[in-house]
């Protein structure tokens, strides 16, 4: 009984519940960044949703998001994964693969607090901007992880 209180404690210790949202507050979030990745991925459809030259994801297991309110927009730019967004402000909110269930992709910039997530790899940098440097420290990938 004492041990199964500990290992409550120790979940509840490493929990960094955070919430966050689009533009408009019409779509909200909340998840818990334990063990979270982040990174940029520089692939042309990203440069494309994100009107700029890459988009920071937030990645965690599924099971540590959930929506609040959920965005009325999904569009999908390949079989691969459903992007979601807010369809009264556009702000782009996740990156879901269809594959990949159990890993819930976040736009970084969508969090209300996003201090202290570390850029830890950038992927498809084969379509990096020439001016764009590698972030320091970052892993790079040509293409996916
Ligand atoms: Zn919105
Ligand atoms: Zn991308």
């Amino acid at each position: 009984m004492e041990q199964m209180k500990n290992k409550l404690l120790l979940e509840a210790d490493m929990a960094d519940l955070r919430q966050g949202g689009c533009l408009c507050g019409a779509a909200r979030y909340e998840i818990n960044l334990h063990d979270q990745r982040t990174s940029n991925c520089h692939c042309r459809d990203c440069q494309k949703n994100s009107g700029g030259a890459f988009m920071p994801f937030t990645n965690v297991d599924a099971g540590q998001f959930r929506w609040i309110t959920k965005p009325g927009g999904a569009f999908s730019a390949s079989e691969k994964a459903v992007r979601r967004f807010c369809s009264a402000c556009g702000t782009p909110l996740t990156w879901e693969g269809v594959n990949d269930s159990d890993t819930q992709s976040v736009s970084t910039g969508t969090l209300d607090d996003p201090s202290g997530l570390e850029i830890t790899s950038e992927i498809y940098t084969r379509s990096r901007w020439p001016d764009i440097l590698p972030v320091s420290g970052a892993r790079q990938y040509e293409k996916s992880t």
